[in-house]
């Protein structure tokens, strides 16, 4: 059995970050979507709000091998306290990758049973990350391409 954890921020969850989690639920037997909290930092949506809204589009794709977590603490402790063997990860550009392949090769410090595991986006959410999303918000742009219309709707009770 081999169980995947899926971490970010999520700061709000898009259609990048559901593509994802919809393939790596069929790469693995289960598949933990960590919301990562960090007490230093004021993300845009809480972590409640966002494991709510996770929760809820993970449950219209009828993705029943996919949890949703909030957790404050490192990654790996995490894929420890669940046993999990691999760290999923998006990559949308090779920024994305020199960042991502410092961070695996940190966390193969930490622990090294833990591989981690790239999925390269889809084309089409290529362009998808979140302060594009945030700063779009703020603009008054048209973002319904982006997030799921639950997404949305919350976004837009935020005071941004
Ligand atoms: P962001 O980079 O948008 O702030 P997160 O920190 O929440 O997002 O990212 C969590 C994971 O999801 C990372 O591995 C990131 O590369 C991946 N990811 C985010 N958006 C996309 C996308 N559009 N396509 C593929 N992977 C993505």
């Amino acid at each position: 059995m081999v169980k995947a954890v899926f971490p970010g921020s999520f700061d709000p969850p898009t259609f990048g970050h559901l593509n994802i989690i919809e393939r790596g639920s069929r790469l693995f037997d289960s598949l933990d979507v960590v919301i990562a909290v960090n007490s230093s930092k004021t993300p845009l949506m809480p972590p409640e709000e966002k494991k709510r809204l996770l929760e809820l589009e993970i449950g219209k794709l009828g993705l029943s091998t996919v949890r949703v977590a909030a957790y404050e603490g490192l990654v790996v402790e995490y894929c420890q306290t669940i046993q999990a063997q691999v760290l999923l990860r998006g990559v949308r550009s090779m920024s994305d990758f020199d960042y991502e392949f410092e961070l695996s090769v940190l966390n193969r410090h930490l622990d090294s049973g833990i591989e981690t595991v790239f999925l390269p986006t889809e084309p089409k959410f290529f362009v998808l990350r979140s302060s594009t999303i945030k700063e779009l918000m703020r603009l008054g742009g048209d973002i319904s391409a982006m997030v799921p219309s639950s997404v949305a709707v919350s976004l837009h009770n935020l005071d941004l």
